[in-house]
């Protein structure tokens, strides 16, 4: 049985003010509501918000214990060094982040992230106590170009090079989101996904076997909303959701919790 995954990408969005009332308003909700606090308390969910790293003291302090975990947006390959303007992952390990999220199409596109450097950086979640939360999704034309499978080859495998299998299975997950899905409304359809998700398993199987497979976490993400969230979580190869817009305010986050738990 894998644990079921919702995480909250807040991108560049909630100073911590903000992100302090979510997470307080969170709380309420959580608190009153056994069938949701239930499964993550007792770890057959897990809830995980990934603010700013400016915003992320205030989540921190905010969730107490709260059965939420607190996720970075990104890291930098290097422990530490002159790199303006970048954090190391042990740094944010330390700090408290569980998950640390690499590869998201916007820093693959907008920010020209390479694949070796995403593979280097996740590499540097591995060497922390952190788990990596890894994106991988094709453009609108590569899917028109009948090119999906092997981005998401391309993509995978590439940055798993040398990775463990007790490091794939327990320190690892990977979010499929199709970047014309992200942010626009368009939603893959519930087959589209889970054909996707599957594909990244049948990926892992071939390389690493069935078992390692069969224990990987994959998520979806893009356009998720409470109304798509149930035809999306049926789906046998996806296990969880990356959500973006709708994670930034508490009702649509948790009409997700409520349709995915
Ligand atoms: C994301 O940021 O990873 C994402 C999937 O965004 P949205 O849900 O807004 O499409």
């Amino acid at each position: 049985m894998r644990t079921k995954m919702i995480a909250g990408n807040w991108k560049m969005h909630h100073r911590p003010q903000e992100a302090r009332a979510f997470v307080e308003e969170l709380g309420r909700v959580l608190w009153a509501r056994n069938e949701l606090y239930g499964p993550l308390k007792e770890g057959v969910a897990e809830a995980v918000l990934f603010p700013t790293a400016l915003s992320l003291a205030a989540v921190q302090d905010a969730l107490g214990d709260l059965p939420v975990s607190l996720g970075a947006q990104n890291a930098h390959w290097e422990d530490h060094g002159a790199f303006t303007g970048e954090i190391g992952a042990p740094m944010l390990a330390d700090f408290g982040c569980a998950y640390i999220l690499i590869g998201h199409s916007e820093r693959r596109h907008l920010f020209h992230e390479t694949e070796v450097e995403l593979a280097r950086k996740l590499r540097a979640v591995l060497s922390t106590s952190a788990r990596c939360l890894f994106c991988v999704g094709e453009l609108l034309e590569e899917r028109e170009a009948g090119k999906t499978h092997q981005v998401l080859e391309r993509q995978l495998l590439g940055a798993l090079e040398g990775v463990t299998i007790p490091d794939l299975t327990d320190r690892f997950a990977v979010a499929y989101e199709p970047v014309w899905a992200i942010g626009t409304g368009k939603t893959a359809s519930d087959g589209d996904a889970e054909e996707g998700c599957g594909y990244i398993r049948h990926l892992v199987a071939d390389r690493y076997g069935q078992e390692t497979a069969q224990h990987l976490q994959v998520l979806y993400g893009g356009s998720v909303k409470p109304g798509n969230t149930a035809g999306l979580m049926v789906q046998g190869d996806i296990d969880g959701l990356l959500v973006g817009g709708a994670s930034l305010e508490v009702p649509s986050f948790v009409g997700i919790l409520e349709a995915a738990l």
